[in-house]
């Protein structure tokens, strides 16, 4: 048999089973050492004949506290914190109750709590085995500490992403991660062959519903027209807020048809909105462009922009597509 590994390390590949089956059944039964395992309550869950003999005649101890029988000194014994690296054993000293036998053990991790092995001490040992035990112990907080702050970064760092995306007025996306969608979704276009169209909205005459409604109106508006947005739009395409009344949708694997169609019903809709209480109407503009091959994203916005412009100049609340091939080839 090759030379064992000591204990603090473990073996660098899978010891031999039928090793592990002998060194088992030596702890379990040598009579000399005592083996328990309990939950992170500290509740026995299992324990070897002689820690049963030693402390209860032989009765089961199942669900009993393990304080009942031994107690330690720190009264910490379930913070210990699995995962420490190469499932460093933890060194506890553990007294009787009455303070009559001194035990040291050692506590490994296990996926149901801890378990405890150990022995009988002397007392010269006990001292510096506690000290060790205390060290172990500082060790697993500062693990588990380093773990909850880690925790703590990664969520805030979430947050931090989540905000520098969404405009805070309406939760859309803003314009930033907008144009960031835009371009990926183009880039995946270009790859796969596929239709991409892209709506650009504005609020008509946003500026009188300020002006006769205060801002806090005017952004009622918004918020309505984000929710109608969201509401009307597939889990594929992203509404944003580019700023001010202005909004956008990116639509992947849409043609000019189908968001023509969907722009259409966003118009219709927001028209029957009476998002002030009032009788008062709000209408937007909309300009409606495919991208066309090779076209990059500056060019398709500039292009949707013209057709809302348009939108404008023809009498507002309407959308405007951009021409076919043929049409604007020979106007
Ligand atoms: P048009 O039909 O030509 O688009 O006219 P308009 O009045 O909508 O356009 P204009 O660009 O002249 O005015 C836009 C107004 O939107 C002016 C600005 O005060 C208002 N606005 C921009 N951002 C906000 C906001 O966050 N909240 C509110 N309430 N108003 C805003
Ligand atoms: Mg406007
Ligand atoms: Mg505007």
């Amino acid at each position: 048999m090759e030379e064992a590994t000591t204990a603090a390390t473990p073996p660098d590949r899978a010891p031999d089973p039928e090793f592990l089956w002998a060194l088992q059944s030596y702890v379990m039964e040598s009579g000399r050492l005592l083996v328990v395992e309990v939950d992170r309550d500290g509740c026995i869950i299992d324990s070897n004949l002689t820690f049963r003999s030693r402390f209860a005649g032989f009765a089961s101890v199942r669900g009993e506290l393990l304080s009942r029988f031994l107690s330690s000194g720190s009264g910490e014994l379930l913070d210990i914190e699995p995962g420490l690296p190469h499932r460093t054993p933890v060194a506890r000293v553990f007294q009787t109750p009455l303070g009559g036998e001194t035990y040291l053990f050692h506590a490994y991790p296990s996926g149901r709590g801890i378990v405890l092995i150990g022995e009988l001490a002397n007392v010269a040992e006990s001292d510096i085995v506690e000290r060790m035990g205390s060290l172990a112990m500082e060790m697993s907080r500062l693990v588990r500490d380093l773990r909850n702050t880690n925790r703590e970064l990664a969520l805030a760092n979430e947050t931090n992403q989540a905000l520098a995306r969404t405009d805070p007025l309406t939760s859309l996306a803003n314009r930033r991660f907008f144009m960031e969608r835009l371009e990926d979704g183009i880039a995946r276009a270009r790859i796969e062959g596929a239709q991409l169209s892209l709506i650009m909205i504005d609020l008509d005459h946003f500026k009188q519903v300020n002006d006769r409604f205060g801002h806090a109106g005017g952004d009622l508006v918004l918020v309505a027209l984000a929710g109608l947005l969201q509401s009307q739009v597939r889990g594929v395409d992203l509404p944003a807020r580019l700023g001010g009344e202005e909004f956008a949708v990116v639509m992947s694997d849409a043609d000019l048809r189908v968001a023509g169609d969907v722009a259409e019903r966003l118009r219709t809709r927001l028209a029957a909105l009476r998002p002030l209480d009032t009788g008062y109407r709000v209408t937007a503009s909309f300009g409606v462009a495919q991208r066309r091959p090779e076209e990059d994203a500056d060019a398709l916005l500039g292009r949707a922009d013209d057709l809302l412009y348009r939108a404008k100049s023809n009498g507002r609340n309407q959308v405007v597509l951009e021409p076919t091939a043929a049409a604007s080839d020979h106007p």
